[in-house]
């Protein structure tokens, strides 16, 4: 694939890969920062308290910062933000594997073309409702769809049928209401086929913004084409995904150089599209059955909350997604830092959920085995995550309401920056989370949760949208279903 095909979305009509991630300027910048002071540090934090975003100079000092007193007010800068912004809500999802089928070759992935062994799946129709079953009766209202890349046998229709299936299926109250998805980067056609499915969030990772690494890890199928890939997010923007969702797998190259690249892909979107990422997504390298690769770039735990807590400063607006990859541990800190959506009791494996009667019962994600695409480390079930965010003040949120709203892209950027998302988000998170409450807890959660609910509820500046959240509370109560601003 060549890049003429979106010539016009680059600087000056000409679209030039440089233009997304330089990564001389990026090195550079670290250089220059190698050693910053306190004060340079302080100020770019306060800077970074004004909720405007930093620039590519500004985040390298943060990236080079190794003062634990520094640190410790680094994390501070990203929790005040985090709760200015997001206040106290969790979004909640699901993977939901439709295929494992896949002719790249990524060095760290299960799926890769090589693992002759395994036995790949293309789910049937029939196969892909059960699981998305399994999901809705778990309590999950939102998926991320995950294929592997081999256009013969998963074709753009199997992909839309897929997601029509999804979205048909009903089981109790439930259903589920948003399907974000994540395949291979794809061109302009195949994007607007997606977009008429009325599909969420775009997702694609670069994987590793530094292009060296980046060959050495996908040497073959079509995913090798760095150049494919950084772009794939323009042709989805041309055929009119405005939600989309960028993230790097952290383990591949050095996490300093890559949140830079990440901030420098977002600055490019916002310029060049008008609108910066919905998303960014922080998976960190686990081990996966026949994956040999081992990371020369391990991400220590300090050094991951560290990188979360510079994206929550340095993008204040964007959602920031962290999966089940991290332990329960991790992901509590990361939830206070700046994470905004998190995934629950997932399987990295196509027909996992059903497979396993027991997954389908209890909901309980599942560690690994041969055919998973890698290992996770927060097997909890979805009640114990509701769980343990309610002893941590947060209110699971399972809100679908902004892309039903069209408010998306450049809308939702402009709302959220005008302080909308207490308007809408937290109204809207306090309902979903009352259904849930309805549909799927046992009284333990319901005591708590109530409470929780109640005071956070008493919380709503606004007396007019407060009194209004609370009668749709009591239809909810009463049996009705799906309520949102
Ligand atoms: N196949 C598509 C692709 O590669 O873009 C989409 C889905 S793939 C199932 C989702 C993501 O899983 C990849 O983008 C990669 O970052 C991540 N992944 C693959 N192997 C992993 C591993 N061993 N540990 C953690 N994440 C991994
Ligand atoms: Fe295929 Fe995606 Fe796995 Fe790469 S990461 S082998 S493209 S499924």
């Amino acid at each position: 694939m060549n890049g003429s095909s979106f010539d016009g979305l680059g600087t000056n009509g000409v679209f030039r890969m440089e233009t997304i991630v330089n990564e001389k300027n990026i090195f550079d910048f670290l250089s220059d920062a190698e050693k910053p002071s306190g004060a340079a540090v302080e100020a770019v934090l306060e800077k970074g308290l004004l909720k405007k975003g930093l620039s590519l100079e500004e985040v390298a000092l943060l990236v080079n910062t190794t003062d634990k007193k520094l640190l410790q007010k680094m994390f501070a800068a990203a929790s005040r933000i985090k709760n200015d912004i997001y206040g106290e809500r969790l979004v909640l999802f699901a993977p939901l594997y439709v295929s494992d089928h896949c002719i790249n070759d990524c060095e760290y992935c299960n799926f890769h073309e090589r693992n002759r062994g395994l036995e790949r799946r293309k789910l049937t129709q029939e196969e892909l409702a059960a699981e998305t079953k399994c999901l809705i009766d778990m309590g999950h209202k939102r998926v991320l769809v995950e294929f592997g890349e081999d256009p013969e046998r998963i074709s753009t229709n199997y992909i839309c049928e897929a997601i029509r299936t999804i979205y048909s299926v009903k089981s109790g109250g439930g259903n589920i209401r948003r399907i974000n998805v994540n395949i291979a980067a794809a061109t302009t056609e195949v994007y607007k086929r997606l977009k008429a499915e009325h599909i969420g969030t775009y997702q694609l990772f670069q994987e590793t913004y530094h292009r060296r690494t980046y060959e050495n890890v996908h040497k073959g199928g079509p995913k090798a084409d760095y150049e494919r890939q950084i772009t794939a997010h323009c042709r989805a923007f041309e055929a009119g995904i405005d939600d989309l969702g960028i993230g790097v797998l952290f383990g591949l190259y050095d996490w300093r150089f890559e949140v830079m690249a990440l901030l420098a892909h977002s600055q490019w979107m916002e310029k060049n599209l008008g609108v910066g990422p919905h998303t960014i997504s922080v998976p960190r390298f686990c081990p996966a059955p026949s994956v040999k690769y081992e990371p020369e770039h391990v991400v220590s735990d300090g050094d991951f909350l560290k990188l979360i807590a510079i994206l929550r400063i340095a993008v204040p607006y964007t959602g920031m997604i962290l999966s089940t990859r991290e332990t329960p541990d991790i992901r509590a800190k990361a939830f206070k830092l700046g994470i905004s959506q998190a995934s629950a009791a997932s399987v990295t494996t196509p027909g996992g959920y059903s497979k396993i009667p027991l997954l389908c019962k209890e909901g309980r994600g599942e560690k690994m085995s041969r055919v998973s695409q890698f290992e996770t480390h927060d097997q909890r079930p979805l009640n114990e995550v509701v769980e343990a965010a309610l002893s941590d003040g947060l209110i699971p949120s399972f809100c679908t309401a902004c892309y039903r709203k069209n408010r998306t892209g450049g809308a939702f950027m402009g709302i959220a920056k005008e302080g909308g998302i207490h308007t809408f988000c937290s109204p809207n998170a306090l309902l979903t989370f009352a259904e849930y409450m309805e549909d799927y807890a046992d009284a333990d959660l319901k005591k708590k949760g109530r409470a929780l609910v109640k005071l956070y509820l008493n919380r709503i500046p606004d007396t007019r949208l407060k009194e209004e959240t609370k009668k749709r509370m009591a239809q909810i109560t009463a049996g009705s279903r799906d309520l949102f601003f």
